[in-house]
């Protein structure tokens, strides 16, 4: 029986490929003749450590990540990283923060809870509507890491070139934004990313990190916690998500297939391009986020009417265009087009909103 999939905007779990999901269920119950599902089994069987081999090895090909820095498949979401990343980093208990929305400020009060936390800028003053400007006095050149949110989710926007820290290390949250441009991986110190946007099913969370950067935490963090157990047991010191980097190898493939990440940047750049110039030309619809700093995987917009903005995400539900509604913190409507939004999709719900604007435009 075919079954009507729909366009889903949702933040995070998000849309997968669905030639990923249809290799999935194929290799379901007998994985490549094993005659079990890979949900089945051990993770230090031969036909396992394949399958997390090859991930790291795609991953490392996708985004040219240096030998020189480790690919840690750990748990606990982005939101572990949180503590995980001071807990490791904070040798002499400071480090600059930057405070471009929620998650970059739940980031920064947990990092306050290992020493003391500069906050280099922050754009709270506007609803995280635009990436501020860093103030180079503003720096301290004696800091562990700067931390910044590489792609603000919630409020749709980005930062489109990395800050200049000198030597101080670049840590980053790269969840909503890995993989759907080119990153030069070498210019960061640490990139965290919670799987369930980009990467493939939640439940796996992505570590890149530069090799000088591990075996700084103290003896009372928890082995769990630190960042050299994983890397010196190749993610292997416990049982890793085993399905969920099963289902990310195939969707590096999948991006692989479809000619890395400078060919995904490509399609995303034509898919929030098709959004933004609607918008900008729309006499009904307005962007959240200011026009510099726009995101080209969370579009934000509003009509400035409550009931009108209900609305069009209960209508445009019904046109199988779902999970459109605006985070609490912003109101309005949000369009996250992740890399398996296909360009359909974004055609699809911008001839929506055109018709959506005539039927309610104000007579
Ligand atoms: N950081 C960012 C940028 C996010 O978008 C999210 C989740 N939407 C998180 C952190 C939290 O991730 P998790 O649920 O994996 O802890």
């Amino acid at each position: 029986m075919e079954v009507r999939r729909v366009y889903n905007f949702s933040p995070g779990p998000s849309m997968l490929p669905l030639e990923v999901l249809e290799k999935a269920q194929k290799e379901l119950v007998n994985y490549g003749g094993t005659g079990m599902s890979v949900m089945e089994m051990s993770h230090r069987s031969s036909a396992y450590m394949e399958i997390i081999q090859e991930a790291e090895s795609l991953i490392r090909e996708l985004m040219d990540i240096p030998a020189s820095y480790k690919v840690l498949f750990l748990q606990g979401g982005a939101s572990q990283q949180f503590g995980m990343v001071p807990l490791n980093l904070m040798k002499t208990g400071k480090a600059d923060y930057m405070e471009t929305g929620q998650f970059a400020s739940k980031a920064l009060k947990e990092a306050k809870k290992f020493g003391k936390v500069n906050t280099v800028a922050s754009s709270k003053d506007k609803n995280y509507s635009y990436i501020p400007d860093i103030d180079p006095d503003k720096l301290d050149p004696a800091a562990d890491y700067f931390h910044f949110t590489i792609n603000n989710t919630i409020y749709g926007t980005r930062f489109t070139k990395l800050p200049e820290t000198g030597n101080v290390p670049l840590v980053t949250d790269m969840s909503s934004s890995i993989l759907s441009e080119v990153y030069d991986v070498s210019k960061l110190g640490l990139i965290y990313a919670g799987a369930q946007k980009n990467i493939g099913p939640a439940g796996l969370t992505l570590v890149i990190i530069r090799e000088d950067l591990m075996g700084l935490a103290g003896d009372n963090v928890p082995t769990m916690l630190d960042y050299k157990t994983h890397s010196d047991n190749d993610s292997m010191y416990n049982t890793p998500p085993t399905y969920s980097i099963y289902v990310s190898k195939l969707v590096f493939e999948w991006v692989k297939s479809l000619g890395g990440v400078a060919a995904m940047q490509k399609i995303n750049e034509e898919k929030a391009g098709m959004l933004y110039d609607y918008l900008d030309n729309s006499s009904l619809f307005k962007g959240h986020a200011t026009v510099k700093d726009r995101s080209l995987m969370n579009v934000t917009y509003f009509t400035g009417n409550e009931e009108l903005d209900k609305k069009f995400v209960k209508e445009a539900a019904k046109a199988g265009l779902v999970t459109l509604g605006g985070h609490r913190s912003v109101g309005g409507m949000r369009a996250s087009i992740y890399n398996a939004m296909p360009v359909d999709g974004v055609k699809t719900l911008v001839e929506f909103m055109k018709k959506f604007e005539l039927e309610n435009k104000e007579k």
